[in-house]
This record gives C-alpha cells, structure tokens and sequence, in this order.
C-alpha cells in the first residue's frame, strides 16, 4: 500500500490473488527465489494522456485516458477499453492484473493490459462519442498493433465506440490491421464475439452444475446489469432452460417473476443498444414486474447469481443474503463483482463459486479468435466460433478442478489463479532477469 497509495481496487485484486498463490509459490522454491510475484504485480508500462474534444455546443472538453500495459510475457497486450466516470488508475490496474491471469487460463497466447477514459458517454450524441473516439485514439495509436497490444470493448465501449476507434486508426495508420478486437462483421469483427462473454460465463455455469452431477435447467436466475454480458448472460440461460427473473442497470433492478424469455429480451436489448434508455421502462411494459429504483438485486431468491454489472456489486452483506435464501451457484460476468469477505463467505458456505478470471474469459478468448481469423484473413462460422468457446470454457473449467480441487469441493478461485499463474511465471523465467 505504500508502494501504490490510493488504489482500493487494485490492493483488493492482489490481495486475492497473493492469498490463493502463495501457499504454491511457497512450495515452489524457484517462483519464490525469483521474486516472481514482485515482479508480476508491477505493470510493464502505463500511458496517461490528455483527450481533448469539442461537444455540439461548441464548448472545449477535456477527458484524461490511460492505457495499463500489464504483462506481455505469454503474448501481445490485450484487454478491453473501459468509458465511464468513475474509471481511475486503481481500476485499469485491477483490470490489467486480473486480465493477465484470465487470458492465459484461455489458452491463447495473449498478454494483460486494460485501458480507458473517465468520460461519461451517458447522454452524449453519436457525433460527441465520434469525435470522443477519434481524439483518443490520435494517442493510442503510438501504442497499440496486431503485434504490440490490441484493445478491445468493456463498459461504456461497444460497437459503436470500436467503430469509431478503428476507423481513426486506419486513417492515421494508413493500414488495415486488426488491432482491436469487437470490431463489426463487415471490416474484421469475428461471430460471436458480442455474445462470447455472456455466452461462456453461462457454459461455465453448466460446468461447474455438471461437475456435481447437476444442471442448469429448471434454476432461477438473477443477472445484475443489462449492458454486453448481462443480456448475453441472460439470453444463453434462459436457452438452456433456466429462468431469469432480474435484470438491472445502475438506476435499479427489475423483478420479472414469470421470466425474462427471448422476446423480452429483445425488448431489453433495443432499449439498452438501441435506445439507450433505462431499465424502469421494462416495468411499465409488461405486467407483473416489479421496479426496484437504487437497490440491488441480490435480496431476490435465486438458485444462481450471475453478477455482470461492474466491480463489487456484492457486498459481504449481498453474499450473506444470497446464501441464506439458498444460492447454489455464482458465477461472475463482470470483474471483480464480489467484495473479498463476500467471496470468502460463497467458499465456505460451499457455494459453487466460479470468479471472474475463470468464468468472463470467454469474451477475451474469442476476441483471440478474432486476431486468428484476421491474421488469416478468413472468416469462421457461427458454429465454429460458438462450439471453439464451449471447448475452450470446458477446458478452464478442467484447469480450475485441476489445481483447485479440495476434500470436500472445487475451489475455483484458488483453481483459476494458480492455473492462470502458472503458464506466466514459467514464461518471465524463462526470460531471465527481465
Ligand atoms: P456495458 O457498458 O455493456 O454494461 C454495463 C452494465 O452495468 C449496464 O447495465 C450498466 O448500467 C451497469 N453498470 C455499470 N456501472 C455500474 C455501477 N457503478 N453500478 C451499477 N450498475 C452499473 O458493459 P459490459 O457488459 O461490457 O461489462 C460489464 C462487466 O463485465 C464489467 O465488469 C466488465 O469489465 C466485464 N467484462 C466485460 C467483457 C466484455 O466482453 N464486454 C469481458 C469480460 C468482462 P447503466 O446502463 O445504467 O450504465
């Protein structure tokens, strides 16, 4: 803390991590001589800069973006770009850190960074975004390649927003690269990556039920969020007979006891891509829903919480109340959703609890899928991406079991950070003193 005051976030990120690792590291003479996690804990590099852009009235605004080129050890730099208020340093670190660790527990020969602005695109016109995009990237360009470090979306980054960053890097660049990854299907975006994170957090989910010689089916679900993952999430579990009973946006939740099925979906999906609007509106649009303005959601009975909002959404006191009306799994979109006490609590309640690292890296794994597809210059099919994520997610879920299995239950947490862990350790050894 005295080396990296004034960052909650990324203390809380480490402090997670160092707890499952180091009993290995202990055991592991060379990872400890080597200073392994010394060394793994501070960033290769951190560009800060200054966004200057023009609104529609005319007035001068300035954002401050960073880009955290965490770790490169097993591959480029990758990891999403992040637009909202709130986004700080402490955060990108959190992200950059934990994002090392999941890309390798894919697989894939990926590195970690995470990036982003404090801008806030809530009730901002297409043409501010625009321009938003097109100014940041006049610096991020110097940093980035399919070779160097490829971003992606997170919150407040989707479609749109790659789109724009995109376009001005081939305008700079005078190339066509594919060095970001969500891009849109007719300029190098790979199928399925909008749903992947959804999707595989979902096939995680199964796995994990699997495991104990159960299913998903037949489970009531609460999902927090509506943005990317949450409807994604939504969407893939109620197909695989789950029913979804909540869905949020940072004004409140909605409380749907009938179930949150396709065509309501599709309601939620063009009031939140399309409109923009808020989730209250769902209530007034179909009987028996419940709005719930500035609450949580986790008061609601579930037998499965699929957090996919944004960092600690889940309080110790959340966790406590899910495990009292019974939660049998959760399983983290979005990153870091869970408070550290609360965590601890899922684990000793025997909760299956599958973490972020392990359970959302089905969303960087095809964004890899992407930059395969664009190196090659080919285009895969629905079916191949789709059934790529499944084994890839299966085979996260055998890595988890692997090194996190215990007497009595797996621990997923201690399963995926060992797992993710080893494979970079190993590579930085190799490479020396570096
Ligand atoms: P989106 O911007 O698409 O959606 C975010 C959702 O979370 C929105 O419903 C938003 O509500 C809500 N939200 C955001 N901040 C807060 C807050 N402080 N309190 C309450 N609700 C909030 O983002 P994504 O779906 O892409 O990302 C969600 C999470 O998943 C993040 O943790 C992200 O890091 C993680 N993730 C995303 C991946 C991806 O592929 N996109 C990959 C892996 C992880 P509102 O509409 O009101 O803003």
């Amino acid at each position: 803390e005295r080396r990296n005051p004034g960052e909650p976030e990324f203390h809380q990120a480490v402090r997670e991590f160092v707890e499952t690792v180091m009993p290995f590291v202990l055991k592991h003479r060379k990872y400890k001589d080597a200073q392994i996690l010394e060394r793994m804990t501070e960033p290769d590099r951190i560009v800060i800069f200054r966004v200057t852009w023009e609104d529609d009235a005319g007035n001068i605004r300035a954002n401050r973006a960073w880009r955290v080129q965490f770790n490169n050890s097993i591959g480029p730099y990758k990891g999403g770009m992040r637009f909202h208020p709130d986004v700080t340093l402490s955060v990108l670190k959190f992200l950059g850190f934990e994002q090392t660790f999941k890309n390798s527990l894919t697989g894939l020969p990926m590195g970690g960074a995470k990036g982003g602005a404090n801008f806030n695109p809530k009730g901002k016109s297409d043409r501010e975004v625009m321009r938003f995009c097109q100014s940041l990237m006049i610096e991020l360009h110097r940093h980035i390649g399919e070779d160097t470090d490829v971003p992606a979306g997170d919150i407040g980054v989707g479609g749109r927003e790659i789109s724009y960053l995109f376009g001005q890097y081939k305008r700079l660049e005078n190339r066509f690269a594919g060095i970001l990854t969500g891009k849109g299907q007719t300029f190098g975006g790979s199928l399925v990556r909008t749903e992947a994170t959804g999707y595989g957090c979902v096939y995680f989910c199964e796995n994990m039920f699997n495991h104990i010689g159960d299913s998903l089916e037949g489970k009531t679900c609460v999902v927090s969020g509506s943005g990317n993952v949450a409807i994604y999430t939504a969407e893939k579990a109620a197909e695989r007979g789950a029913k979804v009973v909540v869905m949020s946006d940072s004004s409140g939740f909605v409380h749907d006891p009938a179930g949150i099925d396709a065509e309501k979906l599709a309601f939620i999906k063009d009031l939140k891509e399309v409109r923009r609007a808020r989730i209250s509106e769902y209530a007034d649009k179909f009987d028996g829903v419940t709005f719930h303005a500035d609450e949580r959601p986790w008061n609601v009975p579930c037998d499965v919480a699929f957090p996919c909002a944004t960092q600690n959404e889940i309080s110790r006191d959340d966790a406590k109340a899910l495990i009292r009306n019974g939660v049998k799994a959760v399983c983290e979109g979005a990153n870091m959703p869970t408070e550290l006490a609360g965590s601890h609590a899922f684990l000793k309640a025997g909760v299956l609890y599958g973490p972020s690292k392990a359970a959302n890296a089905g969303g960087v794994a095809v964004s890899g899928l992407e930059q395969s597809q664009n190196a090659l210059r080919l285009s895969w099919s629905r079916e191949k991406v789709d059934e790529k994520l499944k084994t890839i997610m299966h085979d996260i879920h055998d890595k988890c079991v692997e090194y996190g299995q215990t007497d009595k239950f797996v621990n997923y947490v201690r399963g995926s950070n060992i797992a993710g862990f080893i494979k970079v350790a190993d590579a930085i050894m190799a490479y020396g003193v570096v």
